[in-house]
């Protein structure tokens, strides 16, 4: 698949593809979206949003999920704050969510079968891999959570909005979590 990838890249710059997308890395909305990487969503929630290219940061994990306060999201967060001008930020979560009952539970016999060793799987359970790896299991809890561990984050100023929302991922609606 890569190397298909590839060859439809030679095509892309080829025929000067990216003509369209040209822009600079600062975004015109002031905006950030914190959402999931669920595959529906690639192309569905920048349309249902009206975001083209130079519009938004749009920060994806598994769930769109802030865990600990040193997440990556957090982490792309300030930078998209202090670096790029960011004052409005939107937790975006959706419907049927794969992280929805996502576990270390159900992970570890799949690392296990993998070759991952029990000796690993230990010292990692030492390092948090329980909590890093958990899903959620009420949508709308998980919005709020998140909304809140952005807002209360002690390196976050107080100016910034941030809103939480559910997606549909089929029909791609909004719907405000507060
Ligand atoms: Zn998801």
């Amino acid at each position: 698949m890569i190397d298909e990838i590839l060859e439809y890249n030679r095509q892309f710059v080829e025929r000067k593809g990216y003509e369209p997308y040209v822009t600079d890395k600062y975004p015109r909305k002031k905006l950030a979206v914190l959402t999931c990487m669920d595959t529906r969503l690639t192309e569905l929630l920048p349309k249902a949003l009206g975001l083209g290219n130079g519009d938004a940061k749009i920060i994806k994990n598994a769930g769109g999920l802030v865990i600990f306060e040193t997440d990556s999201a957090i982490r792309s967060i300030l930078v998209a704050i202090y670096e790029l001008g960011v004052t409005e930020i939107m937790v975006v979560h959706h419907s049927t969510c794969g992280a929805c009952h996502m576990s270390y539970d159900h992970f570890k016999p799949h690392m296990l079968e993998s070759g991952i060793s029990d000796e690993v799987l230990k010292e990692w359970e030492g390092k948090g891999i329980g909590p890093w790896l958990e899903g959620f299991h009420d949508t709308e809890a998980s919005v709020r959570k998140t909304v809140e561990a952005i807002v209360s984050h002690p390196l976050v100023p107080k100016t910034i909005t941030v809103r939480g929302f559910i997606i549909d991922s089929v029909t791609g609606q909004l719907a405000e979590i507060k």
